[in-house]
């Protein structure tokens, strides 16, 4: 044995990433792979994780005056058409309904039958059907602004998946909305790319970057994307949340028309936004270690597990009455908007059980044998740290610093992955450098990549073509400065962000 500190997670990050990844998650109970392509079943450790998200960016919408609301899960193929750049851009991946009943084949299995006049699209997305309603709810002025999500589940046909980034079926919010201005329309948009921000990096302690698209990389059908871009561990960038201007296109389309306070006949402009299952990966991404996932306290399914240590029922007997006390205690303190959620873990399973919520990255963990029960303390790791620190703590400080030590490992987390970002982020500006850069072994994985370029389609799809390199946003923080494209050395007024990217 050399000096190789044993990990819980074999291979480590450095060995190989994406397996490290499918190790962690499956480690780490919170979801699988089903047997049906593409999709997951997401267990009770990775759905509370869900559900909390979803609480908090729920109330943060309604703050802003959205609604909720439900919509069909089949989209009549005509509806899906009627906005051509929408379903060129959806037509790759979708899952069709052409069928309403099962009937005894030749064979003696069952095969389809009773076929449908008009095909069902399983929804990718819901702006058509969406409109169709909007369009019979609009007619004046003094309808709009209509301001609505739904939380849903949607199903577009990928080819390459993996685990809660891209599936084929994913859970996530989509949002809206519809407006008598442009001017409203656009502040709606950068106010849900805030709303995602503000999420993301206070919640899920992750930092991003905030921009608009390309052209190339718009979702179909809108004038604007506008994107939040975060970067995972193997420097790769992943799209955390998008925001979309839709201008009138989508308006036209479903005939969402209303009269102004002129009279005269106007159509809406409308937006919409999505996050999705996918963050979660990208917290995994963002903040596990070789020894699993770190959860973030903010979103955490449970803060703080409990280990007893006994040899005997009269052990047992004092630590699970102090055991039970003490969570008792720690239940009552509000955590931000949640109450602190303590797990107990009496299993007799030795160590393994410790390392167990390791692997799930629970952030605190403490463990109470009858030695801690005299001193009136407990023997307490945080999971921010190596598993190896672990110290006595009396059972009063515990319980008073408890906020405080969630909201210190919060922080860290949020710093560390923006050091991270930070140093992997590098202003390159010649030709020669850049494509170095990724072809270097400390390149090879990505890194941000802040350079110059002309506007054109074309330059950017041969750094595409050569390198996998793509730009993942022009950054609303990117200065105007005159300089020359990366790719062939015209005019350009601003740095754009280059990555590889999930
Ligand atoms: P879009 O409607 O394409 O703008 O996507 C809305 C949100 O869903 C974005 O935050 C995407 O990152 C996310 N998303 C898109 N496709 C998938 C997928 N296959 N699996 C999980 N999340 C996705």
């Amino acid at each position: 044995m050399g000096n190789k500190v044993k990990t819980a997670i074999s291979p480590t990050r450095e060995e190989d990433y994406p397996m490290w990844y499918q190790e962690v998650v499956k480690a780490s109970e919170m979801a699988e792979k089903s047997s049906v392509r593409g999709c997951m079943v997401i267990r009770p450790w990775g759905y509370t994780l869900w559900e909390n998200m979803v609480a908090i960016l729920d109330a943060e919408f309604k703050e802003t005056g959205v609604k909720n609301a439900y919509f069909p899960l089949f989209i009549p193929l005509s509806y899906l058409e009627k906005e051509a750049e929408h379903v060129e851009g959806f037509a790759k991946e979708c899952a069709v309904v052409t069928h309403h009943k099962l009937e005894q084949g030749p064979n003696g299995g069952l095969v389809p039958a009773g076929e449908l006049a008009e095909p069902l699209i399983v929804r990718p997305t819901s702006e058509t059907i969406i409109g169709e309603s909007m369009s019979r709810w609009v007619s004046s002025y003094r309808d709009l602004p209509v301001l609505i999500n739904q939380w849903a589940n949607v199903v577009r046909w990928e080819m390459r998946t993996r685990i809660f980034l891209r599936t084929s079926e994913f859970l996530w919010q989509e949002g809206h909305t519809a407006h008598a201005t442009e001017e409203e329309a656009r502040q709606r948009t950068s106010m849900m790319l805030d709303v995602y921000t503000k999420f993301v990096e206070e919640c899920l302690a992750m930092p991003v970057v905030k921009g608009r698209k390309s052209e190339s990389e718009r979702f179909p059908g809108a004038v604007d994307t506008t994107c939040i871009e975060a970067m995972m561990q193997d420097k790769k960038a992943l799209q955390a949340g998008t925001s979309h201007f839709l201008g009138q296109n989508f308006a036209k389309g479903s005939d969402i028309r209303f009269q102004d306070a002129d009279g005269k006949d106007q159509f809406a402009w409308t937006t919409s936004w999505g996050v999705s299952t996918r963050m979660i990966g990208g917290m995994i991404m963002t903040h596990g270690d070789d020894d699993g996932v770190i959860m973030p306290p903010r979103v955490a399914p449970a803060h703080v597990v409990l280990l007893p240590i006994f040899r005997n029922d009269e052990e047992k007997k004092d630590v699970m009455e102090y055991v039970n006390s003490l969570a008792g205690e720690l239940r009552q303190i509000l955590y931000h908007d949640r109450k602190i959620v303590v797990e107990i873990d009496e299993r007799d399973t030795g160590g393994a059980r410790g390392w167990e919520w390791i692997k799930k990255g629970i952030p605190v963990r403490a463990e109470i044998g009858p030695k801690d029960v005299e001193k009136n303390a407990v023997f307490a790791a945080r999971r921010d740290r190596t598993p190896k620190e672990k110290s006595s703590i009396a059972r009063s400080d515990f319980i008073n610093g408890m906020v405080e030590m969630l909201d210190e490992i919060q922080a860290t987390l949020f710093k560390r992955a923006k050091d991270f970002k930070d140093s992997n982020t590098h202003q390159i500006d010649d030709k020669n450098k850049f494509y170095d850069f990724y072809k270097s072994k400390e390149g090879i994985h990505g890194g941000f990549v802040m350079a110059h370029w002309c506007e054109s389609l074309d330059c950017e799809a041969k750094i595409k073509e050569d390198l996998s390199v793509t730009i993942r946003c022009i950054p609303f923080d990117s200065p105007e400065e005159s300089g020359k494209c990366i790719y062939c050395g015209g005019k350009s007024q601003k740095r754009v962000l280059f990555a590889k990217a999930y």
